[in-house]
Formats: C-alpha cells, sequence, structure tokens
C-alpha cells in the first residue's frame, strides 16, 4: 500500500465526518471549509449540520490490514491524520459518530494515528471511559499552535492529558505560524494555585512539570509533579488566497529550540510566503509572496524531517 497523501508529516488521512467550527485565528482561512462550500456542502459554523463520511471507518480497517506491507515498504507504520475535514473533538457532532471513530482508532493497532485538534480541553470529556484508564498506546494527540498566547493557554493541558492519561507521544502542529513563539518559556495558567501562577517552564524538556489534576484519575504516579514534555513539533506557514505571512526568524528560532532539547523538528512549507526574491534568491529577512509551489520547504538550505521515533 502506497503511501496517499501529499501532506508532509503524515501517510494518509481518513474523515469520519466532514464540517466544523471556526474556534481561533489559525482557522481564519480553513481549507477544509473552502472545499466544503467547492462542493456545495454546507456544514460549516454553529447550527450546521455535519455531513457523516461513509467510507472513512473502511478506509482505516483498510490502511490496518495493510500496515505490515506498508511497514515492510516504508520502514514505519502507518502514520494516519484523522481528521482533516474537521475536528474529532468538535462539540457539535454526534456522539455516536465520535464513538464508532474511537472504537475503530482502537482496533486499527497497526497504525499510528494522529489526533490533531484545536480543541484540547474538550479531549477529557470526550473519550472513551475506557481510553481515560488505558488510552491506546498506538495513537498520539497533538494540538494547533499558532501564536504564544495559545501556546501558554493549551500546552499545559496538553502536558496535563499526557501525564494523565499515559499518551505515549504529544506534539504541536504550529501552522500557519503567526506570531513568535517561545516553547522554552511557556507561562503557566493563572489556576495553578499562588505558588505556581504565573511560573515559566520549557514545555520541550523532558523533566519536573507541575500539574493540576493531582485530584482526577492518574495512571502517571502520584502527586503533583511528572516527568512530560512534547515530542514533536511541526512548523509551516500558510498557504491559499489570502495566506499571512510567517516571520522566516520566527521558524528558525522554534527550529533551535527544539534543536537544543532533542525535540523532533518538521518544517512542514513556507506556504505562499518565502524568503526567496522572484528570481529565486535567498534574502535576509525580507518574504515575497511567490506561490507555494516556488517557496517550497528548504529553511536554511535543506529540509527538517524529523518524526518521533
Ligand atoms: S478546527 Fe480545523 S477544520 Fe475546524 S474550522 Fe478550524 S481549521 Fe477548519
Amino acid at each position: 500500500m502506497t503511501q496517499q497523501t501529499k501532506i508532509e508529516w503524515t501517510d494518509f488521512t481518513v474523515n469520519f465526518w466532514e464540517g466544523c467550527q471556526k474556534v481561533g485565528p489559525g482557522c481564519d482561512h480553513c481549507y477544509a471549509e473552502a472545499r466544503n462550500q467547492r462542493f456545495h456542502g454546507d456544514n460549516w459554523g454553529p447550527g450546521k449540520p455535519r455531513r457523516y463520511v461513509k467510507g472513512g471507518i473502511a478506509k482505516l480497517h483498510k490502511i490496518n490490514r495493510g500496515a505490515e506491507k506498508f511497514h515492510e515498504e516504508n520502514g514505519h507504520w502507518p502514520r494516519v491524520f484523522c481528521s482533516s475535514l474537521s475536528d474529532i473533538f468538535d462539540n457539535a457532532v454526534d456522539k455516536a459518530w465520535r464513538l464508532e471513530a474511537f472504537s475503530a482508532l482502537e482496533q486499527a493497532t497497526d497504525t499510528r494515528p494522529q489526533l490533531l485538534t484545536k480543541r484540547v480541553g474538550n479531549v477529557f470529556q470526550m473519550i472513551p471511559q475506557s481510553w481515560a484508564m488505558h488510552w491506546p498506546r498506538h495513537i498520539g494527540l497533538m494540538i494547533t499552535v499558532v501564536n504564544q498566547a495559545e501556546a501558554d493557554r493549551d500546552i499545559p493541558k496538553l502536558l496535563d492529558l499526557k501525564a494523565k492519561l499515559g499518551i505515549s507521544w504529544v506534539g504541536l502542529s504550529m501552522e500557519p505560524l503567526l506570531g513568535p513563539v517561545r516553547l522554552d518559556r511557556i507561562v503557566s495558567p493563572k489556576n495553578w494555585g499562588e505558588n505556581y501562577d504565573g511560573w515559566t517552564f520549557d514545555c520541550l524538556t523532558t523533566g519536573d512539570y507541575y500539574t493540576l489534576f493531582g485530584e482526577g484519575p492518574s495512571l502517571s504516579g502520584d502527586g503533583p509533579w511528572r516527568d512530560v514534555a512534547i515530542d514533536w513539533v511541526i512548523v509551516g506557514g500558510e498557504s491559499g488566497h489570502h495566506a499571512r505571512p510567517t516571520h522566516p526568524d520566527w521558524i528558525r528560532s522554534l527550529r533551535d529550540q527544539c534543536e537544543a532539547s532533542g525535540t523532533p523538528f518538521l518544517f512542514k512549507q513556507w506556504g505562499e510566503f518565502a524568503p526567496f526574491d522572484p528570481a529565486g534568491n535567498e534574502t535576509d529577512r525580507a518574504v515575497f509572496k511567490i506561490g507555494k509551489k516556488a517557496a517550497g520547504r528548504l529553511l536554511d538550505g535543506r529540509t527538517w524531517d524529523g518524526v518521533p521515533t
């Protein structure tokens, strides 16, 4: 079975339903919404029905059946991005659809599903009860982070989930990157208790991390201090008609932070803007709107394709 998507950080996409609602600046130019409209769908926004994708579950099972062959040919188990045309933790979707999807994901043990969400606050309440006790080892969890405010707000929640549920790996999709982000200086939320409000920590460094969930169910040990960190960082600029530029130094800074901590870093794409003039010469700092294809994905002369083991 050959790789099926051109998305650089995965091998396959699987959708169980289509439709969503915008929740932040990263959604402003949602390609899935534009695609939905192009095919005359009306599945975006509050009150709009989501569209069930009939072949979604069957496709996942098929990838799972072909996983050994894929592994032989590619040296890794098939990575599956769920869901590229929706958010699996969307409040508005039929709960039965989500439970059906979770059950299929749990059974597809030879795949490596990548659950990517912009709704990390929903994860714990929406997963099946069995996952709260035994998160499936083959499934990873990723969140989108596009600026420092989202990093400070959502990364502590992701690390809490990793510590609480024993998730084998967690990652960040920083696309479209809309501002500089210091992952080594995340500021903790205001409800962490008087000693830890506004505490600054490095989310890339495995070490003592203070969690808030002491009273909740936990598989990762006792007490509030856990040994957890972000396992993967994917960065990219925006593509499409209304793309916003990403400063090359924002990307370099994240690359350098990942290198310093040994965190796998993947540079997905420049998007429409890149530090190359129309003649193809690399510029010092200015970016030009030269189009996604011409912009490519070289950063300082090479590709960056780190993935967690
Ligand atoms: S969460 Fe994802 S699918 Fe939903 S509107 Fe935002 S970008 Fe689009």
